[in-house]
């Protein structure tokens, strides 16, 4: 599958940062991880950090998946709002999905300390504006009230005070302390690197092209022909994960975003928070550490890496344009562009566990805006998984809630 342009700005801006080898050789593991993105590298952190031994399999280099191509905000307000989400999965799943979100924000900003990985993680607020006056009651004093009995913090600001703080008019917002932004591509290679330190094996160049689901365990071969005997697996292959699924569970989309040339000023804008808004697709803003501007946006509701990378001019100007209606006085120059494909479920929620076609595999498979997020969730979930721990989250991101 084709997951993105060549010249995503975080891929560019690190490099190679580490080598890892192609396998060759046989193993015998208790956890093989299929996908060294970001999910795979916090599952395997996760998974290393509890004592079990894991193997990763890339069939790319290491990142440079859809990780790479990420845009790396970290929000606890998934594509669905509250509200919305209320309706879709109920009271306590929708508010717990939420909040599960608020902590992973959190535990990525703690991992990044702890292991000292240099993934840009800085702690933004999130400023939510209504993209139309009808989505003040529709949605953002719904989203508030909503938010507000979950026990979640948040600012409702009307006109006047968003043109306070912003030279751009809406009718309304939702401001949030608890936003964050990262480099999922530096973070992805961090995590990789602890987990080697903690006896993990990671290989790329090494395409997993069989699996054989056996009665103790799975027996994997790679494209080399060297086999993996493991106790259990993991799909972390992100949106090539509907491969491996006997149902159909997401539906693609194409997306873009691009990153200027450096400014000079170190707040471009009110506290360079996160910026987004009610419109579906949205447009959303951010800063990076040395200065740039990053926006994205603009989807298409299509998987056809001809056509989304046909677009990708006319995409990369409709978003300067919409940036420039925002923000006229910030001059930008556009150093970067990329475009990518982007997955999403009927209730934007992950799907994280096994199906009982497949057994002795689990799935990780944070699909939305929020995919980095739900990563966190995954690697948590899986480990309690494969060391015989409940988990009582984990029923909320099974695959039988669709049915
Ligand atoms: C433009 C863009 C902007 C985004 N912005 C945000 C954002 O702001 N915030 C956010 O949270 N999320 C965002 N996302 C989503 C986020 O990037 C993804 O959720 C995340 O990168 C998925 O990581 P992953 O590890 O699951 O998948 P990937 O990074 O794609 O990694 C999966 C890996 O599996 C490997 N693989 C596949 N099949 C096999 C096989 N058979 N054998 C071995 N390896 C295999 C692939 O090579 C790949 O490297 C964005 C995505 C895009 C494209």
């Amino acid at each position: 599958m084709d997951l993105r342009t060549s010249e995503p700005y975080w891929l560019l801006k690190s490099g190679l940062l580490n080598v890892y080898p192609s396998l060759q050789e046989d193993l015998k593991v208790d956890v093989a991880i299929m996908g060294g993105g970001i999910t795979g590298a916090l599952v395997a952190y996760y998974l290393s950090q509890a004592g079990l031994s894991v193997t990763v399999c890339d069939r790319r280099h290491i990142g440079m998946g859809s990780t790479c191509a990420s845009t790396g905000l970290l929000q606890y307000e998934i594509d669905k709002p509250l509200f919305e989400l209320t309706e879709l999965v109920g009271e306590q799943h929708a508010a717990r999905s939420y909040l599960l979100c608020l902590e992973s924000i959190a535990k990525i900003g703690e991992l990044t300390r702890k292991l000292k990985i240099n993934a840009e993680f800085e702690r933004k607020q999130s400023f939510y504006y209504a993209s139309r006056k009808k989505d003040v009651p529709d949605q953002i004093e719904k989203e508030y009230k909503i938010r507000r009995q979950c026990g979640i913090e948040v600012e409702l600001l009307g006109a006047e005070a968003i043109a306070k703080l912003f030279p751009f008019q809406a009718p309304a917002a939702l401001l949030s302390d608890t936003g964050a932004q990262v480099d999922a591509y530096r973070l992805a290679q961090g995590l990789l690197q602890a987990s080697l330190k903690n006896g993990a094996r990671v290989f790329d160049q090494t395409e997993i092209v069989e699996i054989e689901h056996q009665s103790r365990g799975v027996l994997l071969r790679t494209e080399h022909g060297h086999t993996i005997k493991a106790k259990k697996l993991v799909i972390a292959n992100g949106y090539e994960a509907h491969n491996y699924l006997p149902f159909n569970v997401i539906r693609l989309h194409s997306t873009y975003a691009w990153v200027s040339e450096p400014l000079s000023q170190k707040e471009i804008w009110y506290q360079n928070c996160l910026i987004w808004e009610t419109a579906t697709p949205y447009l959303y803003m951010r800063t990076t550490a040395d200065r740039r501007v990053l926006v994205g946006g603009k989807d298409e509701t299509f998987y056809s890496p001809g056509k989304r990378d046909k677009l990708l001019t006319r995409k990369t100007r409709e978003l300067v344009e919409a940036f420039g209606r925002k923000f006229p006085d910030i001059p930008i120059r556009v150093d970067f562009a990329w475009a990518g494909t982007f997955a999403e479920t009927e209730d934007g929620l992950p799907y994280i566990g096994s199906i009982k076609q497949l057994p002795h595999t689990y799935f990780a498979l944070g699909f939305g805006g929020n995919g980095i997020t739900f990563s966190q969730i995954a690697a948590e979930i899986i480990r309690d998984f494969a060391i015989g721990k409940k988990n009582a989250d984990a029923k909320i991101f099974t695959f039988d809630r669709s049915k």
